[in-house]
């Protein structure tokens, strides 16, 4: 008999061995564990009942202990600019208290070939193009940097692996594919939330899970670097970003939290440490403030600040988007280019976002979970 008390919540809670585990702990045979992963990340299905490989037998004795799909599509909106943002629903009420979301993003390149390592292209000419999904590690954020919206709602809950995972698996249902790059950059800091977010990445990554390459995936962090580190030892080739946002401490500290933890200098002491043949360069990311950050001594103190790093680093500029209620303004365009002109100068490589979703309140740092 299966435990009347499930065991999991949901089938994509589970890396490939704690699927093994589980099986084997309910008396079944090692190789189902193969046959529902299977399902889960090859060939979705929306009931257990259908996974139809597995005798009847066992799809009612997991369909009365562990749930399948861990998240309800609540809404969706799409921008102008072909930007998609999903809120989503967790389905236990205690920690039912906001959306989350993820954005799926056009990326600008449309001439490039499609996946090499994923599975379930979509066919024509969807199938040039290639797409960025941003996911959610948390539901809100405890960080509280001071020009997000998802840090103004405060933390309202862990998001589990399964429902962390369910969020890309959920491309091949909405999109038929899987995207180029998935970004923890949605709501919640990644780190926040160490484990579930290791485990997901596991299942990501994972042969016998959507099979993603490392490199596919970026984990962006407001600067918590003890567990950046840590998931970049179990992980080594994964890409890194850190929030910057200012070239002080003093700043710094005022707009982020986590400054008083990690400050600039260990932050450069880290990007440092790292080994210098990493294929992939430390991305920086600079949310330009109007009239905070982005005077022409600020941009004299980060050039001075990257200087010592410029082969480790790449920048990537955010013009602030705004907010409802928020004391922040956008910056003009000519600011920031201005900006990028100056760390160009100084030989770091240096972009600006595009404010992709502004207008579905999905760019970057408006994710509030409404
Ligand atoms: S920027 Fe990221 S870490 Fe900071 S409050 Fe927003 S979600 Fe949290």
């Amino acid at each position: 008999m299966v435990n009347q008390k499930p065991l999991v919540t949901s089938l994509y809670d589970l890396t490939p061995q704690e699927m093994e585990s589980f099986f084997l702990s309910i008396g079944e045979k090692r190789y189902r564990a193969k046959q529902v992963l299977d399902f889960l990340y090859h060939h979705p299905v929306g009931k257990i009942d259908e996974m139809t490989t597995l005798p009847g037998s066992l799809r009612k004795r997991l369909s009365e202990t562990v749930r399948l799909i861990p998240l309800d599509l609540r809404t969706t909106v799409e921008s102008s600019d072909g930007t998609i943002k999903h809120a989503y629903e967790v389905q236990d009420k205690a920690r039912n208290k906001a959306l989350l979301e993820s954005v799926w993003m056009p990326a600008d390149k449309t001439d490039v070939s499609g996946l090499k390592d994923g599975k379930n292209l979509k066919s024509g000419s969807d199938k040039a193009k290639r797409f960025t999904l941003c996911i959610s590690s948390q539901l809100g954020c405890a960080a509280g940097c001071s020009f997000c919206a998802t840090g103004a709602l405060g933390l309202k809950g862990q998001l589990t692996t399964g429902e962390i995972v369910y969020q890309v698996v959920h491309s091949l249902a909405l999109y038929e594919r899987l995207p180029d790059t998935v970004l923890f950059m949605g709501m919640g800091e990644p780190m926040h939330n160490f484990e579930a977010v290791s485990a997901a990445i596991e299942i990501l990554t994972h042969p016998d899970g959507l099979g993603l390459s490392q490199r596919r995936i970026v984990i962006s962090t407001s600067g918590e670097l003890e567990r950046l580190g840590a998931t970049h030892r179990k992980f080594p080739k994964i890409r890194l970003a850190i929030s910057l946002n200012a070239a002080t401490d003093a700043l710094r500290s005022k707009i982020m939290p986590v400054n008083k933890k990690f400050n600039l200098k260990a932050i450069a002491a880290f990007i440092s440490s790292l080994d210098a043949n990493r294929r992939d360069k430390v991305t920086l990311e600079y949310v330009v403030l109007a009239g905070v950050n982005d005077s022409p001594d600020h941009v004299k103190k980060l050039s001075g600040y990257l200087k010592p790093i410029t082969r480790n680093v790449k920048v990537n500029l955010i013009p602030y988007n705004p907010v409802k209620g928020s004391k922040y303004k956008t910056p003009p365009h000519k600011t920031v280019l201005s900006i990028q002109q100056k760390l160009i100068e100084i030989g770091v490589s240096t972009f600006i976002r595009k404010n992709r979703g502004r207008e579905a309140m999905a760019a970057c740092g408006q994710l509030g979970g409404k």
